[in-house]
């Protein structure tokens, strides 16, 4: 009997734990995303359409903000070309939202999408005098909608000021844009 009551009473715990690091920031719960699609077809348009509404429901989650909070490269909880900033400092660059171009703290995504064909191993680019991100159609088409969140986020982690470096490196995938991005796919493929 007494074993039934303590093992009980540790369930209890543990539920009460997990709803406790259910929380997040308000800031998270209003983030919002505001992405416009010059061109493309309906097929292409549709979606980038379902990849924004797929990288809004993550960014608000509990799941996100674990996931960038507790980032670790090399065994530390850091970023690769973290500019500086802790991972929490970055889980809240992401939330205010202030694009260089756009520097207000709007705890929003904004995102200008062109869609072009190139014949190249590029799937997508942007400059950092652009509001714009250019997404390569030869890979657009084939991508699954958490792929097409993936490069979104990437490219817009650009916007945000964070680069990575131009050639492959092990330290590359650890960079905010391939590792943040790459959180935003892995939890776009499984449900919320
Ligand atoms: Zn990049």
């Amino acid at each position: 009997m007494m074993k039934r009551i303590s093992t009980l009473s540790l369930g209890a715990l543990l539920l009460f734990s997990r709803s406790g690091l259910g929380s997040v920031p308000s800031l998270a719960t209003t983030w919002t995303t505001d992405v416009l699609v010059d061109n493309g077809s309906s097929t292409q348009r549709d979606k980038i359409d379902r990849a924004e509404q797929k990288v809004r429901e993550i960014v608000r989650s509990e799941a996100f903000k674990d996931r960038v909070i507790n980032f670790t490269y090399n065994g530390a909880k850091r970023f690769v070309d973290n500019g500086g900033l802790t991972n929490t400092q970055i889980y809240y660059k992401i939330l205010n939202g202030a694009e260089r171009l756009l520097p207000a703290q709007d705890n929003e995504m904004d995102l200008k999408i062109k869609t072009y064909y190139q014949a190249s191993s590029t799937v997508g680019f942007t400059s950092s005098s652009s509001m714009y991100i250019n997404m390569n159609t030869k890979f657009l088409n084939s991508y699954t909608v958490p792929e097409t969140s993936k490069t979104m986020m990437h490219e817009w982690l650009h916007k945000l000021g964070f680069n990575h470096a131009v050639y492959y490196s092990t330290g590359r995938d650890y960079s905010v844009p391939y590792g943040v991005g790459r959180i935003v796919m892995e939890l776009a493929r499984t449900a919320l």
